[in-house]
């Protein structure tokens, strides 16, 4: 007969084996973006829940306060939550990232890795953070394709100076941003999408 210990040991480890895996994908969020997006996507795959830590940052001089930039990125993660079936939380942060890693009992911390930029960057900041605690894994992805060069700072540069800014983020993140530039006197050309007829052609451009 197994000893109590034992049978309780075994039970732990079963407990542990069907522990959920939780990963934590930290960033400034400011705001989030079709890049942001497409990690998050990637990332649920892996995961049973995703906690997405949104950095406080007054540092980098923020265009969206912390509480409009976490609100932004629940509208746009809701639906990927559903569609993937696990669960969402968007959490800001002001602390040590591994100390809140510990705090949402994050196995992995999520990064997107676009240039070689990037990957300086993390390849350094993975270091110092395996210092701190070896038990939690870095996970990095890839930048699709399409999502290579967006950038929540040059979507906001474009922004300023009254650019089309629809293809790195979804609508409703774009107006949003536009409505914080035109407060502040930018003029945004009309959109030139041209909505298409019911057959789904262009319609012919009047003579
Ligand atoms: P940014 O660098 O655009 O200001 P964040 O600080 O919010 O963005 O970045 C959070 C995380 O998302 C980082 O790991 C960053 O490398 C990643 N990321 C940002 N934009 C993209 C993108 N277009 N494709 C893949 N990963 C991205």
């Amino acid at each position: 007969m197994p000893s109590r210990a034992r049978l309780k040991g075994r039970a732990t480890q079963g407990r542990f084996s069907m522990a959920k895996r939780i990963g934590l994908y930290p960033g400034t969020f400011d705001p989030i973006t079709n890049g942001h997006l497409d990690i998050i996507r990637r990332a649920v795959k892996l995961l049973d829940h995703l906690v997405i830590g949104v950095a406080i940052n007054e540092a980098k001089g923020p265009l969206f306060p912390l509480d409009e930039r976490v609100e932004l990125v629940r509208h746009e993660v809701a639906q990927i939550a559903k569609d993937a079936g696990v669960t969402i939380s968007v959490e800001p942060f002001d602390i040590l990232l591994m100390h809140f890693a510990e705090k949402v009992h994050a196995q992995f911390i999520i990064r997107g890795l676009r240039a070689v930029s990037d990957f300086d960057y993390e390849f350094q900041m993975t270091s110092m953070n395996m210092a701190l605690n070896r038990e939690i894994e870095m996970v990095f992805l890839m930048a699709g394709g399409k999502y290579q060069a967006i950038a929540s700072r040059l979507v906001k540069e474009i922004a300023s100076l009254g650019g089309d800014i629809s293809h790195f983020t979804s609508p409703y993140v774009a107006e949003r941003i536009r409505e914080k530039f035109t407060a502040q006197g930018v003029k945004f050309a009309a959109s030139k999408v041209v909505p298409l007829k019911r057959n789904g052609t262009k319609p012919k451009p009047k003579s």
